[in-house]
């Protein structure tokens, strides 16, 4: 079925496609992992929709047929792939999905953050899942800014943890403890950040990890979805062990979880730093790659 796009949004793979890495399959390539619009048409045997219908795209491709699929673990399919990258994206005036792949637009929520809070919102509330982050808990957000960290610490506060965070710039800092963080440290230094948290969430990986870790109290949980500033790290064995702790990795998030992760709480985990119109997109795609933003970056369409 066809989607008319109203608002889709810039997430990194769009810098790394820009600049090859991954390669596209073929070209030309439309990317745009995030979207909301209205449905256009449908497609043989499209059953949940209605043309006019106001949606919000699901990124997240799956066969929805083989044993993965079926017990809520589509991250695993081997057909698994992402819109944007393995399909075209959103950053177009018509986009093609699967009618599994549509959630209804939230009440209440503007086109802009409707079409923004997808890709990282998922791959942060599988995050604090597989982390088992609880009510009470201290949860790390590592360097908040970027749009998994920023849509994790609002989905931490939903969920009633204490939420901490890190960042160089002081204006982070203060935006993050506006968001709902009870404190936001610096990021100078290399020793271990002044809290013990149950749960660090990381996406930096290399530059972070000596210092994630060692924020871990007994017990405690990292999680990881990233590697961006480099992807081999040592491990310390013994404290691991000694310290029963755990090292998490994950990515994106299953059909239910996205389901899940939109209706939480009424409040959909998106900021949205800057809107711009689409035919802006080098001038969208040059404020992304400058790191300066907090959230996420915007395509209005049409
Ligand atoms: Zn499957």
């Amino acid at each position: 079925m066809a989607v008319r796009v109203v608002a889709s949004a810039l997430n990194h793979l769009d810098l790394w496609l820009a600049e090859g890495q991954p390669r596209p399959k073929a070209l030309p390539m439309v990317p745009g992992c995030d979207g909301a619009g209205v449905v256009a048409a449908l497609g043989e045997g499209v059953t949940m929709w209605q043309p006019g219908d106001e949606v919000v795209i699901n990124p997240s491709f799956a066969c929805g047929r083989c044993p993965e699929c079926l017990s809520d673990r589509s991250v695993h399919c081997a057909k698994w792939g992402i819109m944007g990258e393995h399909y075209w994206g959103a950053h177009g005036d018509l986009v093609l999905v699967g009618e599994a792949n549509l959630v209804a637009r939230p009440v209440g929520s503007s086109w802009e953050e409707a079409g923004s809070y997808g890709l990282c919102g998922l791959t942060a509330y599988r995050m604090l899942r597989r982390a088992r982050l609880a009510a009470g808990q201290a949860l790390l957000v590592v360097g908040v800014g970027g749009g998994v960290s920023s849509a994790a610490l609002l989905l931490g506060v939903v969920m009633g943890a204490r939420v901490f965070a890190t960042s160089r710039d002081p204006l982070k800092r203060a935006r993050a403890v506006e968001l709902g963080a009870l404190e936001a440290f610096g990021s100078a230094g290399d020793g271990a950040f002044p809290i013990k948290a149950d749960v660090v969430l990381d996406s930096a990986g290399a530059p972070t990890w000596e210092r994630s870790t060692r924020s871990l109290r007994p017990g405690g949980r990292l999680v990881l979805c990233g590697a961006t500033g480099g992807a081999k790290v040592q491990l310390d064995l013994p404290k691991l062990f000694f310290g029963q702790q755990e090292v998490i990795g994950s990515t994106m998030g299953t059909f239910r979880e996205f389901a899940e992760m939109t209706g939480l709480a009424g409040r959909l985990p998106v900021v949205v730093d800057q809107v711009f119109d689409l035919g802006e997109y080098p001038a969208a795609l040059a404020k992304l790659r400058s790191g300066s933003q907090f959230g996420k970056i915007v395509l209005r369409h049409g």
